[in-house]
């Protein structure tokens, strides 16, 4: 009787546990154990044949049969369940979809970002899900990849500050909590950094750039307890990540003492041997992986009897198959998997799942993503202007009789707004139609609810952006997934354009919403170009000669490079993808409902041949332009408008000299000069004025978020530990260098809208 087990007495340790547990397994179940296979397979191959240890992508039908498999299997192992739940419990109907990653990192709020982790945790756990693959930790310098949106944008301090918020809300407040769900920081690590934007290739990167740029958000979220890692796809150095034991041994396990488990990502057994043909069987790559450090491979079926056939070959021993079981078979001790299985509750999941209270949170999530690039006082349309007519509090003030044209293939797109990894983005196949249309919210739909009494919205496609081909290479890659179509851009339509053309002269204002959709965006669908593509730049051109105040809404998964109209635009607001609510938030901001506040979490560049141009660029020689362009970015980092000004003055040190023990005390004056209410962002940048190796000549360091009522002013102090103000010396080691230092502060990264103050860090005595 297996319930007479001692891995089954709950009073004891989670150690003891899997010590008896282990002891009872066979070579095939740890084997086994080992694997994440698909669940759109058949479910009893995967959980009698091959004895998975977990599953992913299982619909919910699916979830509940793969379980009711685990009971006829001999020592009834518990399934841990994964899903890409990466901005809102993506493949769920009916779920909460937040905006993409990218756009909530435009919130620059850790906060916020915790709250949604928290409230897709609680709408992930009712379904049966246990483990969630977010939050994705890699830096987005190429523009042209095509997961820049699931990113936090370009800065490691950044990218770490909200990475932490969200694993702290994922797992909440311990694992035994029911609505905990498993946090995974992915891709470990440089995954980004491959050649010319291209997915899954060669990512140049030496052990220095590394450990400058690419390791310390990892190591962020490992010490601070993320319970799992997920690998990328890159190689560096001639090692496919999968077996680079210098990171995944030596650096996450041993520097940072990380003991969560390490899952390998899409084949990536299999592929270093039918793609990347760096071993020659599965047995190889078994063993490879295994010895390696990895604890769970996902979906390469062929792992099991590799495994099994490396230790018959001598090439692995059981033991080494112990280590990563015993891994995994903790994780679900201490989630109590083996009492409680944590089976989909139809009851908690109709409190909960797409509830009213996580409809406000994503209201505001949205909101806050929202970046105001440029605007000549044209936004808001309503509400009063900038000189504070009218008012936010009771909504528009209700100037008659306007009319907003609203333009543009996307104004009206409800599943490209919400981005990858969600409804019918192409991972799952059982949301074919997508999320529910009535929770979606388009740029549309938002205007047309929120105008003020009187006013009409009418509206116009403009222009198509793209036509698909399937690709000459075949429908299938060697593996059987599906190889994305090939985009055609899509020829400016004159009837469209005229069509458009007349709406705006008809109208007091048109709102453009353009952008790119998800044939352009994902894994696998890296972009060449980050033109806006088809008929837009026309529509954009032939908009703007109506001389109808032209505000562009720019509905991008990532930067693009945006032509003339639009940079001559009235007004130019980013709205990544802004997830379920994103037009009601759009229409908000527009009509002076709500304050724009979001900062640029990526730079945006002017051409995609200034690839990359992100703003902790090494200092360098020969100045900084092209012989044909600048340098500089059209938007940079950090960069974000309010509807009111802000100014800065006075900054200062407390103590301009420091020892690497103390901290940095950095004060500023922010007053608001306008007549409308901001959330200020204050940012820190250290410039450390000589370095012993090349360094960048600035870093953000610290930021604080103020809300300022019109005409207040507040002294902000932002403080950080002077041990932070590091750099990464030729010999790969981070320290601080005595000298002489600079702390920046002000409203983004361009270097003219910073204010210096000098300060001097000691060698300690
Ligand atoms: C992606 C991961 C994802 C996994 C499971 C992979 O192809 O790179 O980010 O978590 O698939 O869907």
């Amino acid at each position: 009787m297996t319930d007479q087990l001692p891995h089954l007495d709950t009073s004891r340790s989670v150690d003891d546990r899997v010590a008896h547990l282990l002891a009872l397994m066979t070579p095939q179940e740890k084997a086994g154990q080992m694997l994440q296979l698909d669940a759109r397979g058949d479910l009893e191959d995967v959980v009698l044949a091959h004895h998975a240890g977990s599953v992913l992508h299982a619909s919910p039908e699916r979830l509940v049969a793969a379980h009711g498999l685990t009971a006829r299997t001999r020592l009834r192992i518990p399934l841990l369940v994964g899903e890409d739940c990466i901005h809102g419990h993506s493949f769920f109907e009916g779920a909460t979809i937040f905006p993409t990653q990218l756009g909530m990192a435009a919130s620059w709020d850790a906060d916020l970002l915790a709250r949604v982790a928290r409230a897709t945790a609680v709408e992930a756990s009712a379904t049966g899900i246990h483990w969630t693959f977010s939050p994705v930790l890699c830096i987005a310098r190429d523009l042209r990849w095509g997961r820049v949106n699931e990113t936090f944008g370009e800065d490691p301090f950044l990218i770490g500050e909200l990475a932490s918020a969200m694993v702290r809300g994922y797992q909440g407040e311990g694992l035994d909590d029911a609505t905990a769900v498993l946090a995974c920081a992915k891709h470990f690590a440089g995954y980004s950094e491959t050649q010319g934007g291209r997915d899954a290739s060669e990512a140049d990167l030496s052990r220095r750039k590394l450990r400058s740029w690419f390791l310390p958000p990892f190591e962020r979220v490992a010490r601070e307890g993320c319970r799992t890692f997920m690998l990328g796809y890159q190689t560096t150095d001639g090692v496919p990540i999968t077996v680079n034991s210098w990171l995944l041994d030596e650096v996450l396990r041993g520097e940072w003492g990380y003991t969560g488990v390490l899952v390998t990502d899409w084949d990536n057994v299999g592929r270093m041997v039918w793609e990347q043909r760096v071993q020659p069987d599965h047995a190889h790559a078994a063993a490879a992986a295994v010895l390696a450090g990895n604890d769970l491979v996902m979906t390469t079926p062929g792992f099991f009897a590799g495994a099994l056939e490396a230790i018959d070959r001598g090439m692995l021993a059981e033991k080494d198959l112990d280590r990563a079981v015993a891994r995994i078979l903790a994780l679900k001790f201490e989630l109590g998997l083996f009492e409680d299985p944590r089976l989909p509750e139809r009851e908690r999941q109709r409190a909960v799942v797409g509830s009213a209270e996580h409809a406000r949170l994503n209201l505001e999530a949205a909101r806050r993503s929202l970046v105001l690039l440029a605007n000549d006082g044209t936004l808001p349309l309503a509400g009063g202007s900038a000189d504070g007519a009218g008012g936010t509090a009771a909504g528009p003030a209700a100037e008659d009789g306007r009319t907003v044209a609203v333009v543009g293939p996307l104004a009206d797109d409800a599943q490209t707004q919400l981005g990858d990894w969600a409804g019918s983005s192409g991972q799952a196949d059982w949301l074919p139609n997508g999320q529910p249309r009535a929770m979606i919210t388009t740029v549309l739909d938002g205007l047309r609810a929120t105008v003020p009494a009187g006013w009409r919205v009418t509206e116009a496609r403009g222009a198509e952006i793209l036509s698909l081909t399937p690709d000459p290479e075949g429908a299938l890659f060697p593996d059987g997934q599906p190889r994305p179509p090939v985009v055609a851009p899509a020829e400016p339509d004159d009837a469209l354009i005229a069509e458009a053309v007349a709406a705006a002269r008809e109208a007091d204002y048109v709102v453009a919403v353009v952008g790119d959709r998800i044939e352009l965006v994902g894994e696998g669908r890296s972009t060449a170009t980050l033109e806006l593509l088809g008929g837009q730049a026309a529509l954009l051109e032939a908009l703007a000669a109506t001389g109808t105040p032209l505000v562009v809404v720019l509905l991008a998964s990532k930067p693009l490079v945006l032509p003339p109209a639009a940079h001559g635009a009235a007004a130019l607001v980013w709205a990544a993808n802004p997830g379920m609510a994103g037009g009601q938030a759009v229409a908000e901001l527009l009509l002076g409902l709500a304050e724009p506040s979001g900062r640029l979490p990526v730079s945006f560049p002017r051409h995609v041949g200034q690839q990359p141009t992100y703003y902790n660029q090494i200092r360098g020689q020969h100045g900084s332009r092209y012989a044909d362009l600048t340098q500089t970015p059209a938007f940079a980092f950090g960069h974000g408008l309010s509807y009111s000004t802000v100014a800065y003055r006075d900054p200062a040190v407390a103590d301009a000299g420091l020892t690497s023990a103390d901290t940095l005390r950095v004060e500023v004056t922010v007053a608001n000069t306008g007549s409308r209410p901001v959330r200020e962002t204050v940012q820190l940048y250290i410039r450390d004025e000589v370095t012993s190796a090349s360094w960048t000549d600035r870093e953000l360091k610290a930021f604080r978020q103020v809300e300022l009522a019109p005409g207040e002013e507040r002294r902000v102090v932002l403080e950080l530990p002077v041990a932070d103000c590091s750099i990464v010396d030729a010999e790969g080691v981070r320290r601080v260098e005595p000298g002489e230092f600079e702390a920046l502060v002000g409203p983004s990264s361009r270097p003219d809208s910073l204010l210096p103050v000098p300060f001097t860090v000691r060698t300690a005595d």
